[in-house]
């Protein structure tokens, strides 16, 4: 029987998105095991408002300073706390109101509220990848020190740290990233010059949020797992290999010493990453799609295309060298995302605007937290200019 005591109280930062309303599915099938204590989202102060109305949290904080007086009035009459801005959403994550924090905010506006989280002892679900590339060795320094648990959300990490559960004393050989490929995998150069915003929002297997998709249609979403699965598994880049499969069934596979290989397989459905992270170390039964092999004749694999798709290559550079590079890498693709989205660059250009960025900020080989904030702003701004944003 569960008791009050058993139910996980959850913060999840980034509510209104595409992992955080599946995040809600998930918790609102299982209300004997979890509730809802904290919810943020940027702007879309509705379905904050709806979400709030739905699983009546503790807390909701809205970025967007201008939208508080409209989530504030429209909660009145219930005895949820209001807040608004950036420090109020650093703030609420060290409260005690919660003890699990799923982090699905976008981008490097999730790295602040992460690492207070895990300063304040809370275990934390990660699908925020960009935490891990711009700060990794200081965020899992962070929850060493804590002795909290850092459980990856991101499908193909996931699937890594599923199959090292047991394996805690066998050293991994390799792992491999296994990639969909985006909706571009064939195109080359010539084509890929003319692809539209729209065109490159289509992604074949999985449906998320606007920046990801983008950076599916790049490669440089494997680029950045590759950067997480280092920090994640303590690894180093050679052990990391990518893995064109178009199907997304295996999600990611684990060779050990001796050569045998593990993989997790499944249907591309983000609910089973989501559940996996809030429940481990248990599994939930569930009535999700089942994965049948008879349907699933023609699993295949290919060598990435980082010829075409540079900014992949781009983002091995960031990981061989280490130190501030990544998170230089980082900030230029949120710029030239932004401007992508915003039909001001073209889809080749996104690449241009990362390398000149990485090439002129000054590289730093231990950076602390400052100088990653730093380095951060100042690739922000050397991005921006290049663009005329
Ligand atoms: P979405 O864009 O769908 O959602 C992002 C969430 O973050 C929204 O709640 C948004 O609020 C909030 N947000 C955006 N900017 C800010 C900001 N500056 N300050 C505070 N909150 C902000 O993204 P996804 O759900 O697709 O992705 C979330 C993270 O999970 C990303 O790091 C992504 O790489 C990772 N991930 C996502 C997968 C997916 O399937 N979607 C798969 C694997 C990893 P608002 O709605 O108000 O804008
Ligand atoms: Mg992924």
């Amino acid at each position: 029987m569960n008791t009050a005591s058993t139910i996980k109280r959850i913060a999840l930062f980034g509510s209104t998105g595409s992992i955080g309303t599946q995040a809600l599915e998930v918790i609102a099938n299982n209300p004997d095991k979890f509730s809802v204590e904290v919810l943020t989202c940027n702007s879309n102060d509705d379905l904050l408002i709806q979400q709030a109305k739905k699983f009546n949290p503790n807390v909701v904080v809205i970025t967007d300073e201008t939208k508080y007086t409209k989530v504030k009035d429209a909660l009145a009459s219930t005895d949820i706390k209001v807040f608004a801005g950036e420090k109020a959403l650093e703030d609420v994550a060290s409260m005690d109101v919660y003890d699990f924090m799923l982090a699905a905010i976008v981008g490097y506006a999730g790295l602040k509220p992460t690492l207070n989280a895990i300063k304040a002892g809370k275990a934390i679900g990660l699908a925020n990848k960009e935490t891990l590339v711009v700060a990794g060795e200081i965020v899992m320094q962070a929850a060493y020190e804590k002795r909290v648990p850092i459980i990856p959300i991101d499908s193909e990490h996931s699937a890594i740290f599923q199959c090292l559960v047991g394996e805690v004393r066998n050293p991994i050989e390799k792992v491999i990233l296994t990639a969909s490929g985006g909706p571009f995998l064939g195109r080359k150069t010539n084509y890929l010059v003319n692809v539209k915003r729209d065109h490159a929002l289509q992604h074949p297997n999985w449906t998320m949020g606007a920046k990801i998709s983008i950076d599916s249609a790049t490669l440089m979403n494997k680029g950045l797992e590759m950067i997480e699965a280092k920090w994640l598994f303590n690894l180093r880049a050679e052990q990391i290999e990518v893995l064109v499969h178009p199907q997304s069934v295996i999600h990611s596979m684990v060779q050990f010493e001796d050569g045998s290989i593990k993989a997790q397989l499944g249907l591309p459905d983000m609910k089973l990453p989501i559940q996996y992270a809030l429940a481990f170390p248990k599994r939930i039964a569930n009535n999700f799609p089942r994965a049948d092999f008879k349907k699933l004749r023609n699993l295949t694999f290919e060598e990435p295309d980082i010829k075409t798709f540079r900014n992949l290559g781009l983002a091995m550079e960031a990981l061989d060298k280490g130190g501030n590079l990544p998170c230089v890498l980082n900030a230029a693709n949120e710029i030239a995302v932004y401007a992508f989205l915003r039909n001001r660059i073209g889809f080749l250009d996104m690449t241009d605007v990362i390398e000149s960025t990485m090439q002129k900020v000054s590289f730093l080989q231990k950076p602390s937290l400052d100088d990653y904030l730093d380095s951060d702003a100042e690739a922000r701004n050397y991005a921006a200019d290049l663009i005329k944003l």
